[in-house]
């Protein structure tokens, strides 16, 4: 793109667009980057700089940039029928494929789709049918839904109050009331002199001491993400939802797992419960559903709620003009086509999840990096002022901007949430990109010690 029409889009960027989680007036200034191509793991931008993307977008390109299959199902299904809605007593085939499919992929009995356009869509969509539930059964005091500080569950009203984000509460009056958090699992910072395993059981139980405190006929559900992405990558310690499932059947409370990150294969498994070894009641995804391709996500209920939903919930009073849109589920099923024909996740989790484990662990050993973790295609690495203590630079953040910023002048997209590098790729990473991936990262890591003297 040459000089005189980048510089035109970043003025009208500038005049007319409000960007999501920036400071727009800092933007403004300093003008956006434009991305103008995307090739498997690669994208490029306006000024002609190739990026290996190792955040898949957000968090969201699992079958990487530029399968035309997507666009030509999207494309067939728009001209044949581009629109109908699941109210009236409607729906068309692809939103019935996809509801099958799902109901066939997903784990344990969580076999009935309510379609939305995006994760936060889901998570609200979970606020009010979870309650509904309750209140159905005579139970409407049974009405509160626990979260975990520092939980990231979507953006919308619902979605925000849920998660546990300080920042994003402050503005807007949230979260709204009858919803409550627990501190999370991050051993790192919180677990002391406990192991990983101990300390999980000691997390998990905050549950079970938040439930007693409320009583267990008020609350109606918990939600967690299997690992906690946007915070940090934080993964929890393996003892720490199977003790969380055990806590939630005592009380009859409900167990949202919010897979929006770890669906459709990032941790190497379908399904990051998968992984963890747990049966979540209610499953919110999105992303990795289509890829980033086009907006969809769904919330997939078990045949115990979605029954009392259908036997006792009279008309559902929810939904959205787009919740089952042809072309969105058309292009889903196409992408878990691709991901299930060319064997995908299998690939990421017996050969090249473990190459980038090794890799991974290497970065660990710089001095600048007090913690690498990783679980498949997602992990972190987090940046300390000193080796070995498990302790955080007092101006945080500052240091994982710099990082951030080098990596991405050697065409390496990684995403820095305070000092925590985090890295995502879309699951078609070669061996030969996770060496680039690699070599980009530590000589990032080089320059920002560098530099911090
Ligand atoms: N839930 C989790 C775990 C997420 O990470 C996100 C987004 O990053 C959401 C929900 C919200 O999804 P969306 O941005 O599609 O609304």
């Amino acid at each position: 793109m040459d000089l005189h029409h980048r510089q035109t889009l970043q003025q009208l960027d500038a005049a007319h667009h409000l960007h999501p989680f920036n400071d727009n007036a800092a933007l403004a200034k300093k003008g956006t980057r434009i991305l103008t191509k995307g090739e498997g793991v690669y994208v490029w931008d306006a000024e002609g700089n190739q990026l290996l993307d190792a955040f898949a977008g957000l968090w969201c390109v699992n079958v990487g940039y530029g399968r035309k299959e997507l666009g030509a199902v999207a494309a067939k299904q728009m001209e044949q029928l581009a629109y109908y809605n699941s109210f009236f007593s409607c729906t068309t085939e692809p939103t019935v494929q996809l509801s099958a499919k799902l109901a066939e992929l997903t784990p344990g009995d969580l076999n009935h789709a309510f379609f939305t356009n995006s994760g936060s869509e889901a998570n609200d969509t979970i606020l009010r049918l979870v309650r509904h539930f309750w209140a159905v059964q005579d139970q409407p005091m049974k009405n509160i839904i626990i979260g975990r500080h520092n939980g990231y569950h979507g953006s919308t009203v619902a979605g925000a109050s849920l998660g546990g984000m300080k920042g994003m509460h402050k503005q807007g009056g949230l979260p709204i009331p009858d919803i409550h958090h627990i501190d999370p699992p991050f051993w790192f910072s919180d677990g002391g002199d406990l192991s990983p395993e101990e300390y999980g059981l000691v997390a998990a139980r905050r549950l079970e001491d938040k439930i007693l405190e409320l009583g267990p006929e008020r609350v109606a559900a918990f939600i967690g993400e299997p690992i906690m992405g946007a915070i940090g990558v934080w993964i929890p310690p393996m003892s720490y939802w199977p003790e969380i499932e055990r806590i939630c059947r005592k009380y009859d409370v409900l167990l949202i797992a919010d897979e929006v990150i770890c669906g459709f294969g990032r941790t190497g498994e379908w399904f990051g419960q998968q992984y963890f070894g747990f049966q979540a009641d209610i499953m919110p995804i999105a992303k990795g559903l289509s890829s980033g391709y086009i907006p969809i996500g769904a919330v997939m209920f078990n045949d115990r709620v979605a029954g009392v939903l259908k036997e006792k919930g009279g008309e559902l009073a929810h939904g959205y003009t787009y919740s089952g849109h042809p072309v969105c589920a058309a292009v889903a099923l196409e992408n878990i086509r691709i991901l299930q024909d060319e064997k995908i996740v299998e690939t990421c989790k017996n050969d090249t999840a473990p190459y980038l484990a090794k890799k991974w662990a290497q970065l660990g050993e710089h001095p600048l990096v007090g913690e690498a973790r990783i679980v498949g295609m997602v992990g972190a690495l987090e940046l300390v002022p000193a080796k070995p203590a498990r302790t955080n630079f007092e101006d945080r953040g500052k240091v994982g901007v710099t990082c951030r910023d080098h990596a991405l002048n050697q065409g390496l997209i990684l995403r820095a949430t305070y000092d925590s590098m985090l890295l995502s790729p879309p699951l078609v990473i070669s061996k030969a990109q996770i060496d680039e991936m690699a070599e980009k990262a530590w000589k990032a890591l080089d320059l920002t010690a560098r530099e911090l003297g």
